[in-house]
C-alpha cells in the first residue's frame, strides 16, 4: 500500500495549493483550533457565500459533482486532497455542507430534470442554503417512525407536523422534508420526500439554545403548509429510497473527519501551557496520554487510508465508514477533554476574547458530543458494524411489516 501521491495527484495538489495561496490566508500554528470557535451570524453567512462563489468560479466547488451540474467531476481522492489543502487555510465555516454533501446528490439521483436545473447550480455556488428536515421528536435513529403528514389537495400537498434538530433552518432558503403520506402502509413504505420553501406561510422556526450559547439547531413547526406536487422528489410513497440516498451521503460527508483540532494542536498546547513554571509537556503523565492519542490517531488515519485505497480502485463506500465516525468522534472528544485538563482553571473560561486560544478547546469540548449523535449515534453505528461487517444477527424489528397506523406508540397513533 503506497500512501504517497501519484504523479497526477502531486500535480493536482500543487494546483490546488497555488490557487489557495493566491486566494486565501494560510493558517498559522494555533489557528486551526481557533477557527473552530467561529460562531454563526449574518456576517459569517455573507463571507461563506462569497468564498463559495469564488471557489465555484474557479472550479473548486463540489469537487465530485458531475460537470453537467457545475462540479469538477473529480475522483474521491482528488476531493480528499482538495479538503486537506483547504483545511490549511483560514476559510469560513462550510454552511453549505448539508445541501452540497447530502441533498444535492439526492436530487441528482431522484429529482426531475426541472428540479436538477432549478436547484443544483445555486446550491453549488452557495447562493441558496439548504437544510435537512428529517428528525422528529420520536423519529431520530428510527427515522421510519416519522409522523409529519402530507395530504394531497389538487396539485398541492398540505403539510402538518414538527421536525427537530434542523441545522441551519433559520438561514436556509430550501429544505428537504420527509413526510408520511400513507399511514395504512408499513412505516418505511408510506413516506414521500419533498423540497420545501422555508419561507412558506405556516412554517415556524424556533431556535434551540446550545450549551456553548449558540443556536445552530431549530425546532420547525408546520401548520397547513402548502407545497406544489412539482416539489415532490421521487414517487409518492417511495420517499424512503431518497432518504437512504441522503443518509448514505451523510455518512460519507461526515466520514472519519470529525473535524476539530488535530494531534499537533494538542502537542502545542501541552508545550505552551505553563504548569508551575514548566511546560505541561514535561509531566510524564501528560506525555503518556499524548502518546496514546498519537497511536489512536494513527490507527484511525491508516484505516481511513485503506478506505481511500479501496475508493481509488473503484469500490463504493461501505459500512467501514461507520468505524471512522465512531472511533474518530470519541477520539476528538477525549482529546478535547484532555485539553481541558491541561488548561486547568482556564478551561472554565469560555469568552473567546479572554480565554486561551479564543476558547477553541472549550468550544470543541462542548460541541463534540453532538458529533457522536449526528449522522448516526454510537449505538446505531455499532449496530451497523455488528450486522454488516461482523455479520452478527440483525437488530429486532417487530414493526417492520405492520401498517404504520397500527403500531402501538402511545395514547394516539396518527
Ligand atoms: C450536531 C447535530 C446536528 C443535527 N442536524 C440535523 C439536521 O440538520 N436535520 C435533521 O433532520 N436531524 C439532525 N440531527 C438529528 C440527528 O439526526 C438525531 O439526533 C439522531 O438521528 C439521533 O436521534 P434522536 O436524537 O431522536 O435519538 P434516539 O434515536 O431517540 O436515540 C436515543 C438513544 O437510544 C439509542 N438507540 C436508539 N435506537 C437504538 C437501537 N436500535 N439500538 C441501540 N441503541 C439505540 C441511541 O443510540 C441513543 O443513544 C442533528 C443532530 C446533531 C447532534
Amino acid at each position: 500500500m503506497d500512501f504517497n501521491d501519484t504523479a497526477e495527484e502531486t500535480k493536482f495538489r500543487a494546483e490546488a495549493r497555488a490557487w489557495l495561496e493566491a486566494n486565501a490566508e494560510r493558517l498559522k500554528p494555533g489557528d486551526a483550533a481557533a477557527v473552530m470557535s467561529e460562531r454563526g451570524g449574518s456576517e459569517v453567512i455573507v463571507t461563506a457565500k462569497q468564498w463559495q462563489a469564488k471557489k465555484a468560479d474557479a472550479g473548486w466547488a463540489c469537487m465530485t459533482w458531475p460537470t453537467e451540474y457545475g462540479g469538477r467531476g473529480a475522483s474521491a481522492i482528488q476531493a480528499v486532497i482538495w479538503h486537506q489543502e483547504e483545511s490549511r487555510f483560514r476559510t469560513p465555516p462550510n454552511i453549505f455542507a448539508i445541501g452540497q454533501g447530502m441533498l444535492g446528490p439526492t436530487i441528482m439521483a431522484h429529482g426531475t430534470d426541472e428540479q436538477k436545473k432549478r436547484y443544483l447550480r445555486p446550491m453549488l455556488r452557495g447562493e441558496e442554503i439548504w437544510c435537512q428536515l428529517f428528525s422528529e421528536p420520536s423519529a431520530g435513529s428510527d427515522l421510519g417512525g416519522l409522523r409529519t403528514t402530507a395530504v394531497r389537495d389538487g396539485d398541492d400537498w398540505v403539510i402538518n407536523g414538527q421536525k427537530i434538530w434542523t441545522t441551519g433552518a433559520q438561514y436556509s432558503q430550501w429544505g428537504m422534508i420527509l413526510t408520511r403520506t400513507d399511514p395504512t402502509r408499513p412505516k418505511h413504505a408510506g413516506i414521500t420526500y419533498f423540497i420545501i420553501d422555508m419561507k412558506s406561510p405556516g412554517i415556524e422556526i424556533r431556535p434551540i439554545k446550545q450549551i456553548n450559547g449558540g443556536a445552530v439547531f431549530n425546532e420547525v413547526f408546520f401548520t397547513d403548509v402548502r407545497i406544489s406536487d412539482k416539489n415532490r422528489v421521487g414517487a409518492v410513497g417511495e420517499g424512503w429510497r431518497g432518504a437512504i440516498t441522503t443518509l448514505m451521503n451523510e455518512r460519507l460527508s461526515i466520514g472519519g473527519g470529525a473535524g476539530g483540532p488535530e494531534f499537533a494542536d494538542l502537542m502545542r498546547l501541552a508545550r505552551e501551557t505553563d504548569w508551575n513554571g514548566r511546560p505541561a509537556l514535561d509531566d510524564p503523565a501528560v506525555r503518556q496520554r499524548l502518546a496514546r492519542f498519537y497511536v489512536r490517531g494513527k490507527g484511525l488515519q491508516y484505516t481511513g487510508y485503506r478506505t481511500l485505497t479501496a475508493l481509488s480502485r473503484g469500490a463504493i463506500p461501505g459500512p467501514e465508514g461507520s468505524i471512522g465516525k465512531l472511533v474518530g468522534a470519541v477520539l476528538k472528544q477525549d482529546m478535547a477533554s484532555f485539553a481541558m485538563d491541561v488548561l486547568g482553571p482556564a478551561g472554565a473560561v469560555t469568552e473567546p476574547g479572554i480565554a486561551p486560544e479564543e476558547a477553541a478547546w472549550q468550544e470543541t469540548y462542548m460541541g463534540i458530543p453532538g458529533l457522536r449523535i449526528a449522522g448516526g449515534t454510537d449505538e446505531i453505528l455499532r449496530n451497523i458494524i455488528a450486522e454488516r461487517i461482523l455479520m452478527l444477527p440483525p437488530d429486532v424489528r417487530l414493526d417492520k411489516d405492520v401498517p404504520f397506523k397500527d403500531i402501538p406508540t402511545g395514547p394516539r397513533n396518527a
